[in-house]
């Protein structure tokens, strides 16, 4: 299983400083006021695990996620989330116990994205979460307004998120990747 270890957040939705999430072993609860940033927080996940969706991070564009300033404080010219996973059971495919991912994107478009701090594709995140319930397709962050659509929906849409719990839609994503080819 996957563990959540921290998340650095730097220049992201109401966070211009860097701020750190420690993960404990056992229910992290983020509690504060209406506005305090904790859905922002949620967010932040999302959007380092490859989330392309600016609705589904509550905004009109993608741009939206950068810190855009207050009375105080300048806007800030990108935004930073790591990530940090415990893969210490190997459930990542890759050699490390502990994996960073990253994602930056300043004011003029441009995307960044690192695993344990090297440059990688988006589809390199992509493929890395796949089949573990994080990632893009993942149904590990369940927000508002998520089970009654999972209830409303058609039986191959519902199948997907059973695919992706049951780890078969790596292959899938192979078998179609193979075909395009
Ligand atoms: P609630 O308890 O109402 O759900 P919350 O703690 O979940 O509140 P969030 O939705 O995380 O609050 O935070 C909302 C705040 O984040 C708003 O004040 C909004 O102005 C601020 N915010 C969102 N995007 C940005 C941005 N790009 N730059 C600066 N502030 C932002
Ligand atoms: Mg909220």
């Amino acid at each position: 299983w996957l563990r959540l270890k921290n998340l650095e957040i730097q220049g992201f939705k109401s966070f211009p400083d860097k701020i750190v999430v420690t993960f404990g072993d056992g229910i992290t609860a983020i509690v504060g006021p209406n506005g305090s940033g904790k859905s922002n927080i949620v967010d932040a996940i999302r959007w380092v695990m490859g989330e392309q969706s600016s609705k589904t991070l509550r905004g009109a564009k993608m741009e939206d996620v950068i810190f855009n300033g207050t009375s105080e404080r300048k806007p800030t010219g990108y935004a930073e989330v790591t990530l940090v996973l415990d893969n210490s059971d190997g459930e990542l495919q890759v050699e490390f116990a502990e994996v960073a991912i990253t994602r930056r994107l300043y004011r003029s478009g441009e995307s960044e994205y690192y695993i344990n701090r090297s440059t990688v594709r988006l589809r390199d995140i992509h493929e890395l979460l796949m089949n573990t319930g994080l990632g893009r397709d993942g149904y590990s962050v369940i927000g508002q307004g998520k089970i009654s659509e999972i209830l409303s929906q058609k039986s191959d849409e519902r199948r997907q998120i059973f695919e992706e719990a049951a780890g078969i839609s790596k292959y899938r994503y192979r078998k179609t990747e193979s075909e395009r080819k």
